[in-house]
């Protein structure tokens, strides 16, 4: 999912927050997102700007606080934001936790135990954070390539 500029700005309008730069570029690029980001992964992913890493944070908890951004995963401490309904699901799906290169990733809710979204619990449930943990596709790769 992308936002254009325009979108962006309704969003925030719409989410009572006013339209800045930086809160611009921090939205658009959690919508282009495949994963959740940590406030260091949004700082590499917006490259070279003239805001400091602060406002970049601030404007996250902005986010997060008017509802437009939630942390859907909290790992060792360290917070991940995703737009909020994004997704089919809203990453109510599991999230993988690479313990080598520490990135995570959404998983299709096949891999974990079906989350019956019907019956009493349902509405009950607003958000789910589950996390699997292990070796990345990538990092196994890697660990075979390797010589011994
Ligand atoms: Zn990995
Ligand atoms: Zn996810």
């Amino acid at each position: 999912m992308s936002l254009t500029k325009d979108e962006a700005r309704k969003l925030l309008h719409e989410s009572a927050l006013r339209v800045t730069a930086p809160r611009l570029a921090v939205l658009r690029v959690l919508a282009e997102a495949q994963n959740p980001l940590s406030h260091t992964e949004m700082l590499e992913r917006l490259g070279e700007t003239d805001w400091d890493p602060t406002t970049i944070y601030r404007n996250l908890i902005k986010l997060r606080d008017a509802g437009v951004a939630t942390v859907v995963s909290r790992v060792e401490g360290i917070d991940r934001y995703a737009l909020a309904g994004a997704g089919e699901d809203g990453h109510r799906h599991p999230h993988f936790v690479c313990e080598d290169c520490g990135r995570v990733a959404c998983l299709p809710a096949e891999l974990a135990a079906p989350m019956s979204m019907d019956g009493p619990w349902a509405t009950s449930i607003q958000k789910a954070t589950i996390q699997l943990r292990g070796a990345c596709p990538d990092c196994l790769e890697r660990a075979c390539e390797a010589p011994r």
